[in-house]
């Protein structure tokens, strides 16, 4: 499995770069995880928009969903002129009616819903799903390919219950808009001593910090986190590529 980071910004994405947004490669398989700001415009750096094969949304804030109308503009018009016929499956959950209808566009793209207690099966990846704490209705998921297993919190405050879902993860992809000093539990986010803790407890080998803030020195996160976890921690950046074997 291949991890390619396309954004990483929380709320709003600096000059030139992307919210959420990480593409999933295995088998010759395309999954992008979260479509936010930006995100189609980096993508197309990685891939193109009609190698993409499938789009799981975690939840439908703009810095993790902004660039979906974009992306079915895009498989619209790349249908027309290479006049071939995909339409683009987008896994969301219906606990927003509204912005779950949305994810259907003509045939360019079809809104796909999943459950949080089941399983979901596409291409070579399966993928479950856990309910965060977050203002809006979010899950975070277990993707794996059989082979190894990436842990994405997608939007929350810290829950206990990450650890059991994380143990043993190949690697954790974390949320960390927030210093170590902060308290995200009313915003619904983690600070990076949160973060450090799950991965500890659950012994996961490798952390991606991710959802970064727009100030402070993203290096403090690390430290931070590193108090309490002891394996290897990356900052999420643009580009930043993750195989399995690493
Ligand atoms: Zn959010």
């Amino acid at each position: 499995m291949q991890l390619t980071v396309i954004g990483y910004w929380g709320g709003f994405p600096n000059a030139g770069e992307a919210t959420s947004g990480y593409l999933f490669e295995s088998n010759g398989f395309r999954l992008l995880i979260d479509c936010g700001s930006a995100v189609l415009s980096k993508l197309q750096e990685t891939i193109s928009i009609d190698q993409l094969d499938a789009v799981v949304l975690s939840h439908y804030h703009h810095d993790h969903v902004a660039d979906i109308g974009p992306l079915q503009y895009g498989c619209y018009v790349t249908a027309l002129i290479h006049n071939k016929k995909k339409t683009l499956p987008i896994y969301g959950h219906d606990l927003d009616q509204a912005a779950f209808q949305k994810l259907t566009y003509k045939d360019a793209t079809i809104g796909v819903v999943y459950k949080e207690k089941e399983a979901l099966s596409i291409g070579p990846f399966s993928i479950t799903f856990l309910k965060t704490t977050h203002p809006a209705p979010c899950f975070a998921m277990k993707i794996t390919d059989m082979k190894s297993t990436v842990i994405y919190t997608a939007d929350t405050s810290y829950q206990e219950n990450f650890i059991p879902f994380s143990t043993n993860a190949d690697l954790l992809i974390a949320e960390c808009s927030l210093y170590a000093h902060q308290d995200g539990t009313s915003a619904g986010h983690m600070n990076s001593r949160e973060v450090g803790h799950i991965a500890q407890e659950a012994q996961v080998k490798q952390l991606l910090l991710t959802h970064l803030p727009h100030y402070g020195d993203h290096a403090d996160l690390i430290a931070q986190a590193n108090e309490q976890y002891k394996g290897k921690i990356n900052l999420a950046s643009t580009g930043f590529v993750w195989n399995s074997e690493d």
